[in-house]
């Protein structure tokens, strides 16, 4: 049979794994030829940047393959779920570019679940144990020792049916009954040991209300939740191994159920694990995230130093760069540390073509320029996006031009003068000439003719300068060769005031995953002690007297700028006309 690979999947890339075995499922006709996959999320905090690397998989083999991707959120624990996790989900997805075929709940089939489970106590193949959770893991024995059966295992069918409804009724006390498959309690895989499939939790659920006082597990929703919507494909990350049988169990037991015996290997969902993605200096996990919210180490889960979808969006990265990232490490099957430098440094060549260019200067200091009239004032064009082209010759930016206003004083970086220059120093200094961006060159004054002023603390207020009218851009004087380099300002007469956001990493610790299991339980630290000691102090730097052009403070929120010499930068939400603020996304270089 022909395989339906998409034509607009063009990546000249060899398969990965989980292709290849997409492709051999294909080839042999299973599932009818169809591709269906899902992106599972729970909706109790926001998605990370690991999230993005199961979603550009679970979507890009759907699309390769002609298939459909469905949004399903698993929303079987209503203690930490809210409906402001579900809309940010959306939107991160979306923003990241793809698209769902249908939003699926898992909740869609508590229902069904519960009738199956039903099913299950009349086959003798699930009891109600009300033992406390303590006396069952005392008695799931260990790898090398078998477990013990629960007094329990054996009660009759109707007294486990009325029990089953007795904890959904809303009177059993959570803990004290659950319902667990009878399988084997001496298996070698431990998660065969009698595995709980519901619990008692009195609680209301966000989209089933109080029809519901039990739940089912994770493991007893997941396989069927795909097996009901016809998923071929069930991508997951590899702490899921072992569950996998487990999963194709379950998804055995309920095509029986259905009387769907006939196609029983060929038509059903199957699960393919592939490495999480775990980055250098981050941490990811939901858990984690939300407690540096919940801690007020962070202003949110959107805090530019968080690794969510919403922390790298007001950050300034493009959604363009993250997939171009997470294509690059690709997928494999065992775990792996990714370096934070691979990702900025795709952020990088993404912004270089999509960013426009602006003058800002964090630092300030002031420079006049003495033979340039009171005054007055001219216009002068910069380039805010050079025209760029591919290899191929293709243009993937357009040229584009800015009006930007010169005068008799300007601001540019403090660290672009030095009073007394070493050696190599470049830049401005007494006597010493520069070009000034899209200007002109400007030359400062001599040792005696009074170069720059100091105030009482010895710090430079003011540098004194002469302009050489001949040497303005695109005049036959500006290729007059000069020593200095081209430095960057802002004219002091309409410079906008702007606070400028720069961040560092928030660990200082190369893996924090680990560092932070490590300090716990090798050194006895709580978590508390375990997180302040690995968190960088220094991770935020607020610069509030910065000044950049006017026609950087007009951006809306969320445009990606470059600071002309300093680095990629994006306009924060926060940001308003009279008080513009810019987040640092990345620096020019590594
Ligand atoms: P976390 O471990 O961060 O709490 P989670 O696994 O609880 O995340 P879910 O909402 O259950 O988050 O995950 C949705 C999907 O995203 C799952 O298929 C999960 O395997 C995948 N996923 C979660 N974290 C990562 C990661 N770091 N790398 C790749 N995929 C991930
Ligand atoms: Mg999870």
């Amino acid at each position: 049979m022909p395989i339906p690979t998409n034509p607009e999947a063009t990546e000249k890339r060899s398969l990965n794994f989980i292709e290849q075995k997409v492709e051999k499922d294909l080839a042999e006709g299973k599932n009818g030829g169809r591709v269906q996959t899902r992106f599972p999320p729970e909706p109790n905090g926001y998605l990370h940047i690991g999230h993005a690397k199961a979603i550009a998989l679970d979507f890009g083999i759907a699309k390769r393959y002609g298939g459909t991707c469905n949004l399903r959120f698993d929303d079987t624990n209503p203690m930490k779920e809210d409906t402001e996790y579900i809309e940010s989900i959306e939107h991160d997805i979306q923003w990241l570019g793809f698209q769902w075929d249908h939003v699926y709940y898992a909740s869609d089939y508590f229902q069904e679940l519960w009738d199956f489970a039903v099913w299950l106590i009349k086959q003798g193949r699930a009891y109600i144990d009300e033992q406390s959770a303590e006396v069952i893991a005392q008695q799931k024995g260990t790898t090398t020792k078998a477990g013990t059966n629960s007094p329990f295992r054996d009660r009759p069918v109707e007294e486990n049916l009325r029990l089953f409804e007795f904890m959904n009724s809303g009177q059993a006390t959570p803990g004290t009954l659950v319902l667990r498959a009878k399988i084997d309690m001496a298996h070698p895989n431990m998660l065969f040991r009698d595995p709980l499939l519901y619990r008692v939790m009195n609680i209301p659920h966000l989209r089933t209300g109080n029809r519901w006082n039990a739940y089912p597990m994770y493991d007893f929703t997941h396989g069927q939740s795909d097996y009901l919507e016809g998923v071929t494909h069930s991508l997951c990350t590899l702490e899921f191994v072992e569950h996998r049988p487990l999963y194709d169990l379950f998804v055995t037991w309920m095509k029986e159920w259905k009387g769907e015996t006939a196609d029983i290997e060929d038509n059903r969902p199957r699960q393919t694990e592939f490495n999480k993605l775990n980055l250098n200096y981050i941490l990811l996990s939901k858990r984690n995230l939300r407690a540096l919210v919940t801690d007020g180490l962070v202003s949110g889960w959107d805090d530019p130093r968080m690794p969510t979808i919403c922390g790298f969006r007001r950050r300034g990265y493009s959604p363009e760069s993250i997939l171009k990232f997470i294509d690059k490490i690709g997928y494999t099957t065992y775990d792996a540390l990714n370096e934070m430098a691979l990702l900025e440094s795709a952020v990088r060549d993404d912004l270089n073509t999509r960013a426009t260019r602006v003058s800002a200067v964090l630092d300030p200091v002031r420079v006049v320029i003495t033979n340039y009239p009171e005054g007055q004032t001219e216009q002068l064009t910069a380039i805010d996006n050079p025209e760029l082209r591919d290899a191929e010759g293709n243009t993937i930016m357009e040229g584009n031009t800015h009006s930007v206003e010169f005068g008799r004083e300007l601001w540019i970086e403090r660290d672009d003068f030095m009073a007394v220059p070493e050696k190599k120093f470049m830049r401005l200094a007494p006597g010493k000439e520069v070009r000034l961006k899209n200007a002109y060159i400007i030359k400062c004054n001599d040792e005696g003719e009074h170069p720059f002023d100091l105030d009482s603390d010895g710090r430079v207020t003011t540098i004194y300068c002469t302009y050489d009218p001949e040497s303005r851009s695109g005049l036959p004087g500006a290729n007059r060769k000069i020593k200095g380099k081209t430095l960057h300002w802002v004219g002091c007469h309409n410079a906008v005031k702007a606070e400028v956001r720069l961040y560092d990493r928030l660990w200082k610790v190369e893996n924090p995953r680990d560092e932070l299991a490590r300090l716990q339980d090798e050194e006895g630290l709580s978590y508390a002690e375990a997180r302040a000691q690995m968190l960088n102090p220094d991770n935020l730097h607020v610069m509030n007297g910065c000044y950049i052009e006017p026609f950087a403070a007009t951006m809306p929120a969320l445009s990606y700028l470059q600071f002309q010499r300093i680095g990629y930068f994006n306009v924060d939400p926060d940001s308003t006309p009279d008080h513009p603020v810019f987040n640092r996304t990345v620096g020019l270089k590594s």
